[in-house]
């Protein structure tokens, strides 16, 4: 396995650019998520590492070798890359066992080493009772684990994965985030995985880099990404909640920040001393009848446990989470505590 550098990677299809002086370090081992809306490049990026795609400027490093830019182009053979799209990709007449087997057929490895790394990568995707069956006769998920196995079986330098679950019902694609976690512990592979689905990027990746228009807007732990947004796309993109404007009030003697949010001095933590802008979690939110913060309901979903609440507080809408069942209409007390400010001057709040 190896590690991945994007060096100031820039791409443009006809002088429009998909990508802008894109820089992340992957190690090695790593999963990284790609999480962004439609059209801000994922898949680009993706397949300029796979080299289905030139940069226009910039290079790329897999494994210490540069194998894009200044020059330089290794075509995709001989990256070693193995990659897993949505539409599986499989051979349809050939067995799933022929399918896993193609990649060493091609490398030329010999057969008795062949025998044994297929019946390895159908063991680890739990596809060693299917290994006779053709694509036709199994589910979209079992098929997307062949693909896997397909591409883990010739021991690549790292795996790309683009939207592997988007053509997978709801109940199937969380058995399969299992199936993907399991897989990345086994094999320790450096994986690169497209989503636009935040809830998954959070549930399986060690870092996730949120993308807009071209541009990596922040790279860091889901934890961290979800607690301590960098700017106003970010802290809408990734969790619920609400970001509303903030201006700083004070600072106490433990360097927490004192924001006025809806009238109110709350405290805050932050990475600047100027936040413009506040982030309001659901985690953040007491609901208190005497609280000096009036937010109406504008809806009660029963999640099982707890309700889900949405709230409107001076026209923002808030997310709460209550223990009981509250009234569409019905007025009531919020209380913020611990919220996370920052500072967004592009933002159109
Ligand atoms: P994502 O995967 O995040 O949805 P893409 O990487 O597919 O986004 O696309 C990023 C941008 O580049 C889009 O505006 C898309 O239209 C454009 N684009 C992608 N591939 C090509 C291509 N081969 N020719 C022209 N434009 C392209
Ligand atoms: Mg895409």
């Amino acid at each position: 396995m190896a590690e991945l550098n994007f060096s100031n990677l820039s791409k443009k299809f006809d002088g429009v650019p998909a990508l802008h002086e894109i820089n992340a370090q992957i190690a090695s081992g790593e999963f990284v998520a790609l999480l962004g809306p439609s059209g801000c490049g994922k898949t680009t990026l993706l397949r300029l590492t796979a080299g289905f795609e030139h940069p226009s400027s910039g290079t790329i490093h897999l494994g210490g070798d540069k194998v894009a830019g200044d020059g330089h182009f290794v075509p995709p053979e001989e990256r070693g890359v193995g990659i897993v799209f949505q539409s599986y990709a499989l051979w349809p007449h050939k067995s799933v066992h022929a399918n896993v087997a193609y990649p060493l057929e091609v490398r030329r490895v010999p057969r008795p080493e062949r025998e044994a790394r297929v019946a390895e990568a159908l063991a680890l995707t739990g596809l060693s009772a299917f290994a006779n069956r053709m694509p036709s006769q199994l589910s979209g998920g079992q098929r997307q684990r062949v693909a896997l196995a397909r591409c883990l079986v010739f021991d690549p330098r790292a795996v790309l994965l683009d939207e592997p679950l988007a053509n997978l019902d709801l109940a199937l694609r969380a058995s399969m985030h299992e199936v993907f976690s399991l897989f990345h512990r086994r094999t320790k592979a450096t994986m690169l995985y497209v989503t636009h689905d935040q809830g998954e990027a959070l549930a399986l990746a060690d870092r996730v880099a949120v993308m807009e228009a071209g541009k990596i807007r922040q790279f860091a732990a889901p934890e961290v990404l979800y607690r301590e947004p960098v700017d106003c796309f970010v802290a809408g993109f990734v969790g619920d909640g609400a970001v509303v404007s903030a201006g700083i009030t004070g600072q106490t003697r433990e360097n927490r920040l004192v924001v006025n949010v809806f009238g109110q001095e709350v405290l805050s933590r932050s990475a600047t001393t100027e936040p413009s802008h506040v982030c309001i979690r659901p985690e953040s939110i007491t609901l208190c009848n005497d609280a000096p913060i009036r937010a109406r309901v504008l809806s009660c979903t029963y999640l099982g446990g707890r309700f889900r609440l949405t709230l409107d507080a001076a026209g923002e809408t808030l997310v709460a989470f209550a223990s009981q069942r509250a009234a569409i209409g019905e007025t009531l007390g919020v209380k913020l505590n611990d919220l996370w400010a920052f500072r967004d001057p592009g933002a159109a709040v």
